[in-house]
């Protein structure tokens, strides 16, 4: 299937309070029809409460939710066009496959024959028409996220949220399930929201992902805009692996390091010469040599980590920053066993992000 049954979602402004405390502060966000988006953060960083008011079991202290644009925030959620698949699933367990799947429909008062037909076309979309009859406790876990799956999408909703759908199987399910969830939902063209805190999940999952930080928005953006230009530490830190290096901007374009070297890099404009900044680089950004070479950065290798096709090193330089090396495992590579002096050089300059160290006055 090709068709588009999504719709767009916009909010604005959204601010949320539970008493004093804010959960949510200025969230604005515009989603595209058949978009996945990831909401990744923290734990308390607000993305519940977010879901909670898109599929209408909160409304918003403050702002606007706009679906195919027109404001939904006074729709009580059995009349909103939202589809929603719990953390732990929540199917009805008395009920079997079928009669779950039935639920939404029959709440809207929908005929029997269109609730049949409806629900067996369902079934068949996740290939659980042959566990039609069981109750959800004859079920595994990955066939139980299959019929949320298709109870949520069973009511023909514009948008489906799914709230951590993968944090109760285990990790080999887990990658598989994400694989099948992802083009079952993209095949059938809805809208849909991922909350995560696992940022593999989204990196893996979504169209593009919106980093939240105590209730606000840090970045939206694609997984690999995220991961390659991530607009702030916080974004950098919680994406991916850095390694951090302490230096001074010494020029518009160059950053003495506390390790003893130099890189040459574009640093962004209003940033004072004499600040002190950290450099991020990614594992797979960083290559070892010889120790001693030109331009290397001086390291001892602490340990090596086998990891099947790959290995990650973790070397220390000279001010103590722990580095981690990625690269992969050949028979032309040996590990380097500990307390080895080596060379670490950048591969790839652009890809460096530079951070005002916090606390730093910017000019
Ligand atoms: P987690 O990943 O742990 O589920 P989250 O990102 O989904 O976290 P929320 O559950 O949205 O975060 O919580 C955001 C903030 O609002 C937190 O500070 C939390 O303590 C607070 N909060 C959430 N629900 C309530 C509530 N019912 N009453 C008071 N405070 C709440």
């Amino acid at each position: 299937m090709t068709a588009t049954r999504g719709t767009g979602l916009a909010l604005s402004g959204i601010n949320h309070f539970f008493g004093a405390t804010q959960a949510l502060d200025g969230i604005t966000l515009r989603i595209d029809a058949a978009e996945m988006i990831a909401l990744l953060g923290p734990s308390g960083c607000g993305k519940t409460t977010l879901l909670q008011i898109i599929a209408g079991f909160l409304q918003p202290s403050q702002g606007e939710v706009l679906l195919d644009g027109f404001r939904i925030e006074h729709i009580p959620a059995n009349r909103r066009r939202v589809g929603m698949v719990f953390q732990n699933y929540a199917l009805f367990p008395h009920l079997s496959v079928f009669e779950n799947v039935a639920y939404g429909l029959k709440a809207r008062k929908t005929p029997a024959v269109t609730v049949k037909a409806k629900v067996a076309e369902m079934l068949a979309l996740v290939k659980m028409s042959h566990l039609a009859g069981r109750l959800p406790g004859q079920l595994s876990g990955g066939q139980q996220q299959r019929v949320a799956l298709a109870r949520a999408l069973a009511i023909e909703p514009g948008i489906v949220l799914l709230d951590e759908p993968f944090s109760a199987l285990d990790k080999n399910l887990r990658l598989d399930m994400q694989i099948e969830i992802k083009s079952l939902l993209k095949g059938y063209g809805v809208t849909s929201i991922i909350v995560t805190h696992d940022q593999e999940e989204a990196l893996s999952m979504a169209d593009r992902i919106v980093v939240m930080n105590r209730g606000r928005i840090e970045q939206v953006g694609t997984p690999d805009t995220l991961y390659d230009r991530p607009a702030t530490l916080f974004v950098n830190q919680f994406i991916g692996h850095a390694n951090f290096l302490k230096g001074t901007l010494a020029a518009p374009d160059r950053v003495i390091l506390q390790a003893g070297a130099e890189v040459t890099l574009a640093a962004p404009s209003g940033l004072a010469v004499g600040s002190a900044v950290l450099l991020s680089l990614r594992p797979e950004n960083i290559t070892l040599t010889a120790p001693g070479a030109p331009g290397a950065l001086a390291a001892t290798v602490r340990l090596t980590l086998p990891l099947g096709a790959a290995e990650v090193i973790e070397a220390i330089t000279t001010s103590g920053e722990t580095m981690k090396i990625h690269r992969p495992r050949s028979p032309a590579t040996r590990s380097i066993s500990g307390d080895t002096p080596v060379g670490l050089v950048i591969t790839d300059p652009t890809g460096i992000g530079l951070f005002v160290m916090p606390d730093t006055p910017t000019a």
